[in-house]
């Protein structure tokens, strides 16, 4: 695999361009000759002129591209209006085709399933390209499409944009549907010679603490942790409300987990209710983080992946870098975090308005995120030993103490969650027995009440025998540790009750237990099985013990104290009818 990388500079030179790229693949044995085009705007005759002179110079060439706001040219950031690469596969068994379909929001079903037919049809796909205009779509439904494809078939690829970042408008085109301003371009690659490697980098880290996303709906971030998710953005960063949102946020997107893993979302607007139109969609439920774009990572993490990609021995690289990156570092400094793969192999690519990958089966749309396709045919050949740095002494200073700043933020938040989760967890357990303590089993069954449940949820009430002698004889030292035993009966671990039981102490030498149980039947079997294990149970200085117990089903609509009480009843009869038994008590009709 052989690439050349040129910028369209006027008709004439073009044209020129083109005589040496004949020349120059004449000189070649190749299987197939692929052009990318990246252009800033979305001119149609421009772009129709230049593909009808490749077509005609190079008639046995395929070509695609998009516009977008900007380019990657032998690894650094250019900002000419239209850039082209000419990738020539020179083994016979390589393969490349294009597919172009039309994209509306009602077609991306259809599309996706058109393309993962057409990839069963064809064993020899290995990795799918995908450039698509993406502006004012939401593209789940073609990424949950697309995630049927073939598992072995890498995804990856980009979405068209233009000079303008705001732009709306955006197209693609390609050798076999010509130019579209509403349209999806699949390059299919394979061949038992063609091999790929497909990562994603982000190189943000994410800050301070955990959100619940409380409400999303496709775009549009509602609230965070129940709150206008424009609120976080203030409250931590003091970035108010105005025309400078996105540019202000763009150093700050989400981390959020989807599908397994992190992917990133930043906000494009705020709306005046508080909530964020974001770059792609987002599911409630989910938590997410503020994360810091830091120049340092950024450069660390790109380069570390240069490192990696060495022992692959790439041919050429392809990048999806979104346009975020370029604003964030400026257009001095945008080549900085892709030089790195130049210097692992021919690099290009452009700046994209989302970028796709497949992780495992699922095809995500990522945001801020920078995805590397590294191509090679044949087996690796002997590579030069090569060393993968830059010199960056410019910034080095201030972006130090930025990062340094963020680590320490970052390793504070982490104490002081486990300390909260210490905290939570002591607030809602009984220190002696290590079950839930009053408040909380009752909090659970009063929230268990308040679902919709199928089940049939059981309580069973536990009260020690005449617990007092116990103390009064052996001493309270020795009380404590039958209770501790007693405890840990209604544990799962005893293997009496499930994992979906709850026990809590109640007081002193009582205990409830909430419970599924099949019937009243399994309920009471439940209840025996502990007082028979607690009856049998004999203590070194104590001796036997034993205990009576209440059980009842809590009925449908009826409140937690209903139950409560009756369970109570319940046990009090036990104690009555003369203790270490079980009573069960039906609710009055
Ligand atoms: P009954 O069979 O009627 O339940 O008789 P009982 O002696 O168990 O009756 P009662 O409920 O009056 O006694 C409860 C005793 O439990 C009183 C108290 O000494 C003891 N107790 C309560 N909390 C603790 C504790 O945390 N540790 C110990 N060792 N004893 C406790
Ligand atoms: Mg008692
Ligand atoms: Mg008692």
């Amino acid at each position: 695999m052989k690439q050349i990388q040129f910028v369209f500079k006027d008709e004439e030179s073009f044209d020129e361009d083109l005589r040496r790229i004949r020349q120059w693949s004449d000189s070649h044995l190749y299987s197939t000759l692929l052009f990318h085009l990246f252009t800033g705007k979305k001119d149609q005759e421009k772009i129709e002129y230049i593909c009808g002179r490749i077509k005609k110079s190079l008639p046995e060439s395929l070509f695609a591209g998009c516009s977008a706001f900007g380019s990657i040219i032998y690894g650094d950031f250019s900002d000419a209006d239209i850039v082209l690469s000419c990738t020539l596969f020179e083994y016979e068994t390589s393969k490349v085709e294009i597919l172009q379909y039309s994209l509306s929001p009602e077609a991306l079903k259809d599309v996706a399933e058109a393309l993962v037919k057409e990839v069963d049809d064809r064993k020899w796909v290995k990795g799918i390209e995908m450039l698509s205009t993406i502006r004012g779509l939401s593209m789940t439904e073609l990424c949950d499409g697309l995630s049927k494809v073939r598992e072995d078939v890498e995804i990856f690829g980009g979405g068209a944009l233009a000079d303008d970042i705001n732009a709306t408008e955006t197209c693609v085109f390609s050798s076999v549907g010509g130019y579209s301003e509403h349209g999806i371009i699949f390059i299919l690659l394979g061949g038992e010679d063609l091999h790929m490697d497909v990562s994603f980098i982000t190189g943000w880290k994410p800050l301070g603490s955990y959100l619940n996303v409380t409400a999303a709906e496709g775009s549009i971030l509602k609230e965070l942790n129940n709150k206008p998710a424009y609120e976080t953005y203030y409250k931590y960063l003091h970035i108010e409300n105005n025309e400078d949102f996105f540019l202000n946020t763009l150093e700050f997107p989400f981390f959020y987990h989807y599908n397994g893993i992190d992917i990133m979302r930043a906000p494009v607007s705020s709306n005046p209710d508080g909530s964020l139109v974001m770059t792609s969609d987002m599911e409630s439920g989910v938590k997410a983080r503020i994360a810091y774009g830091d120049p340092w990572t950024i450069l660390d993490a790109t380069q570390d992946k240069a490192r990696e990609l060495l022992p692959f021995v790439p041919e050429c690289i392809f990048i999806f870098s979104c346009a975020g990156r370029r604003t964030f570092w400026g257009d001095n400094e945008a080549g900085k975090e892709t030089l790195a793969y130049q210097q692992v192999a021919p690099t290009s690519g452009f700046y994209t308005s989302g970028e796709f990958m497949r992780t495992g089966r699922n095809l995500n749309q990522h945001n801020v995120t920078q995805v590397i396709a590294a191509l090679r045919e044949g087996i690796p050949k002997l590579a030069d030993r090569k060393t993968i740095g830059i010199q960056h002494k410019g910034f080095r200073g201030r972006v130090s103490i930025i990062n340094r700043m963020a680590t320490f933020i970052k390793a504070t938040t982490e104490e002081l969650e486990e300390l909260n989760q210490q905290l939570s967890d002591m607030a809602r357990t009984d220190a002696l027995t290590g079950l839930f303590n009053r408040g909380e089993i009752q909090r659970r069954i009063t929230e268990e009440i308040t679902e919709e449940n199928e089940k049939d949820i059981y309580l069973i009430m536990l009260d020690l025998d005449h617990f007092k002698r116990v103390n009064d004889v052996y001493g309270h030292g020795e009380g404590d540790r039958v209770l501790a035993v007693t405890a840990s009966i209604l544990k799962p671990e005893a293997g009496i009750l499930s994992e979906d039981s709850a026990s809590g102490r109640w007081g002193g030498e009582e205990f409830m237990v909430m419970t599924q149980a099949e019937g009243k039947d399994e309920a009471v079997a439940l209840a025996e099985k502990v007082r028979e294990r607690i009856a049998s149970n004999r203590f070194e200085v104590v001796g036997n013990v034993s205990a009576s117990l209440g059980v009842t089903r809590i009925e449908p609509e009826e409140s937690a104290d209903a139950a409560l009480i009756r369970v109570d009843k319940a046990l009090y009869e036990a104690k009555e009818g003369g203790r270490n038994r079980v009573v069960y008590k039906e609710a009055e009709k």
